[in-house]
């Protein structure tokens, strides 16, 4: 077993600012920011490894949760980066800083991207992997974001009730790096997940039906079982529930060993959003 020093998981909450239709609405700004690693919605407090205003720069965010994985990964370790949220919550928009930041620094890698509903395959040597995703071998920044931009393009979204569209799937990217030393031959290699992950929200608050419940049911099925696995590591339980769902499975080599996993839990601030707010919240607790 790793050395579960080696194994560093980091959860933290970011609020974004009350959006336009909020505004409009008059909804009251609830979290209370009450020190830098703590933040309480009517009362009740929830502790993080940071949390974040509703003022923090895109770059802010990125040197504080995301800059070390990144230079880890360049030295041979794997990283997983993860937005957790409802849907409108800021997730992508968290992201974003992480992919253009990342992509800065790498000069030669390969990206996978995966699409939802593709089925996870294990090799003869049981190594886990997706079928059918689309694999590009890229050597510039570019590159990188037309991959990435394709990537997106792929990504399923279908309309429910909230306000915005919510995005009802997981979107992975997987970054390969792979280095030589030409002095040394040494060979160094790691791997960076970027996850943006499906919307959390309740179903009952969407009103959604037929397949589109289906899908719900799947995603928090799928997000629970995501929880299980990072509360498991986080308390370095010597189970750890991977084979629960398709993702903790793709993100097994990642998330095990010598890992280096953030967690950014992402919130509304309005008090519309109070009860899901203390949900993903909640979930980001038991992940630490
Ligand atoms: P999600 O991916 O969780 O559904 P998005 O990232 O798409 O949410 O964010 C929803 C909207 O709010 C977008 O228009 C986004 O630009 C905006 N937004 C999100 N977070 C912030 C922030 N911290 N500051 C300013 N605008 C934000
Ligand atoms: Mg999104």
């Amino acid at each position: 077993m790793a050395d579960p020093a080696e194994c560093t998981i980091k959860v933290m909450c970011r609020f974004r600012p009350l959006n336009s239709s909020e505004v409009a609405r008059g909804d009251k700004y609830i979290p209370k920011f009450t020190g830098e690693d703590q933040v309480s919605i009517s009362g009740k407090p929830f502790m993080f490894d940071r949390v974040f205003g509703s003022n923090t720069t895109q770059e802010q965010m990125y040197k504080a949760s995301a800059q070390k994985i990144v230079k880890d990964v360049l030295e041979g370790y794997n990283g997983t980066i993860f937005a957790f949220g409802q849907t409108s919550s800021g997730k992508t928009h968290t992201m974003e800083v992480r992919e253009s930041e990342a992509y800065k620094i790498l000069h030669a890698s390969i990206l996978m991207v995966t699409k939802n509903n593709l089925s996870v395959h294990e090799d003869k040597n049981r190594v886990p992997y997706v079928k059918g995703c689309t694999e590009r071998f890229v050597c510039s920044p570019e590159e990188v974001m037309d991959t990435i931009d394709e990537g997106k393009s792929n990504r399923h979204v279908a309309v429910t009730n909230m306000n915005e569209h919510s995005s009802r799937s997981h979107s992975i990217f997987q970054i390969n790096v792979k280095q030589e030393n030409t002095a040394t031959e040494q060979k160094l290699s790691g791997k960076l997940y970027l996850v943006d992950l499906a919307g959390s929200e309740k179903v009952g608050k969407t009103g959604a039906e037929g397949a589109v419940l289906e899908e719900a049911k799947n995603i928090n099925k799928s997000l629970s079982a995501l929880g299980n696995v990072i509360s498991a590591l986080a308390e370095g339980s010597t189970y750890v529930p991977y084979r629960d769902s398709k993702m903790t499975r793709i993100l097994q080599d990642s998330l095990g060993g010598n890992c280096r996993t953030t967690m950014v839990i992402c919130a509304s601030p309005s008090a519309y959003n109070e009860a899901e707010t203390k949900s993903t919240l909640m979930f980001g607790q038991r992940a630490k």
